[in-house]
């Protein structure tokens, strides 16, 4: 699981500023995808081998009791509590307000570990910026700007090395889980347990890994038709039984945890409803992490040919931008079309995992551009001269060449439908990056 860092402080001091600096890379890669919904608020991030979650948790408002503010703090104690490490943000050009002084004392009560910075720190000397903020009692404060993007990854450096304290090394975590790494998601009431006590019935579960602390996971291996699955589960499930049900309140911090941490996810959708904002932030998630995925409509059963028509449409103009993945209309209930769901679950794994040979690449790239030319950018037509794998899950073709920044995303997109084709590549995000070679 990675670990989750959760920027906390008053409005205006630089938090989304700050969000923005840690996820660039990230954005950057997905920029191009029409219709793409995005949660500003949840964001993946790296240091080197080091990866992490980062929640901006907005504008911190203790002492608001009802109203959107209110639920705002509740989301915000959420986010705390289930953080790894607090970057506490103050503002250097402002000094200590009162406010700051009653967020830190949640936060010392919250128990997490908490980094405190104080941003906008830029052109001012350290002891004229950090004096003012002794008195919050949290030790020496970093000063930073992440408007500049001094001390940034030096503060970011200094919470994963508490967050990833004591964690086992990524390859222990690995060899514990067999076959294909599942993780169902959706929003409260959607059919996930349902789905879950379905797909594996009693019979089928062959490990049950559920670690002390409530903070880790539910982890449980199956098996359906001889293949092995591990069905990632930080959604809030427990077993009561023979049955799994829903434990807690929605969690995004978890949703996007065992998105991360799975290789296909079950986007569960309730046909019933509209799709809405929610559903589609989870979506836009699953894109950004690169992860294959499949989408169940559930709650199929008891509509009639009007309702069908109407939310098929809804959702090919609201997750347009899913259209590498396959779409199953199922009933978690009465356990129609879970086959061809986990039918599809296979597919989309083996193209995530594929592999994909240079010369096999090289040779439909060279086909592709025989077929259709990339545009002149002024007098310089952008020349594409061979491709190798840069990745899995999600499979990503770096493709080599000269003038590649010329390329268009229109080109882009072409390329991407080009090596899909050729390579069966269904039911997986698939990056493409370029290589100048001047
Ligand atoms: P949030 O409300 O905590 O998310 O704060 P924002 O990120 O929206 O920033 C509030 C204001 O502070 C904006 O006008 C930013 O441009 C500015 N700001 C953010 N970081 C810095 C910084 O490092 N230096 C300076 N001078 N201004 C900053
Ligand atoms: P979760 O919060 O996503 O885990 O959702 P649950 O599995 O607890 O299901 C929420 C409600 O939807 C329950 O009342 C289920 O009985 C109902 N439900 C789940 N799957 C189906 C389905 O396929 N069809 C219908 N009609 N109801 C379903």
């Amino acid at each position: 699981m990675k670990p989750v860092i959760a920027l906390v402080g008053r409005p205006n001091v630089g938090k989304s500023t700050l969000f923005n600096r840690l996820t660039r890379t990230r954005d950057a890669l997905v920029a191009d995808l029409p219709g793409l919904t995005r949660d500003r608020h949840y964001g993946e991030g790296r240091v080197g081998s080091r990866p992490y979650l980062v929640v901006d948790t907005g504008g911190f408002e203790p002492v608001a009791k009802d109203g959107i503010l209110h639920e705002m703090a509740r989301q915000t104690r959420q986010a705390v509590e289930e953080s790894d490490v607090i970057v506490f943000i103050v503002d250097g050009r402002n000094g200590l307000a009162p406010q700051d002084k009653t967020i830190a004392d949640y936060l010392r009560k919250s128990g997490r570990p908490i980094v405190l910075v104080v941003n906008k720190a830029e052109g001012m000397r350290y002891s004229a910026v950090a004096a003012d903020f002794y008195e919050l009692g949290l030790g020496d404060p970093r000063a930073i700007s992440s408007a500049h993007g001094d001390g940034v990854t030096e503060t970011i450096d200094d919470a994963l090395a508490i967050a990833y304290a004591g964690r086992p090394e990524e390859d222990d975590e690995a060899a514990n889980t067999r076959g294909t790494k599942i993780a169902i998601v959706g929003r409260p009431n959607v059919g996930k347990s349902t789905l879950v006590n379905t797909l594996i019935g009693e019979e089928r579960v062959i490990a049950f890994d559920m670690p002390g602390t409530t903070r880790d996971s539910i982890h449980v291996e199956f098996e359906r038709q001889g293949r092995p699955y591990t069905l990632i589960d930080t959604a809030g499930l427990r077993r009561r039984g023979r049955v799994f049900e829903a434990i807690e309140k929605f969690s995004v911090v978890k949703t996007l945890q065992s998105i991360s941490d799975a290789n296909v996810v079950i986007l569960l959708l309730d046909a019933q409803q509209d799709v809405s904002e929610q559903d589609a932030h989870i979506a836009g998630f699953v894109v950004e992490q690169g992860r294959a995925l499949v989408v169940g409509v559930n709650k199929w059963d008891g509509l009639d040919s009007h309702a069908r028509d109407r939310i098929k449409h809804d959702m090919q103009r609201k997750l347009k931008f899913l259209d590498f993945a396959k779409f199953h209309f199922v009933s978690a209930k009465e356990n129609t079309g879970i086959g061809a769901l986990m039918r599809s679950v296979d597919e989309a794994y083996a193209a995530a995992m594929a592999k994909l040979p240079t010369p096999r690449l090289t040779r439909a790239l060279i086909d592709a551009v025989q077929f259709q030319q990339p545009r002149r950018k002024g007098p310089v037509r952008p020349k594409l001269r061979y491709a190798h794998q840069g990745g899995q899950n999600p499979p990503i073709i770096v493709v080599h060449g000269n003038a590649l920044d010329a390329i268009t995303d229109a080109y882009k997109r072409y390329l991407e439908g080009r090596f899909r084709e050729t390579f069966g590549l269904t039911g997986t995000p698939l990056r493409i990056e370029f290589r100048s070679s001047q």
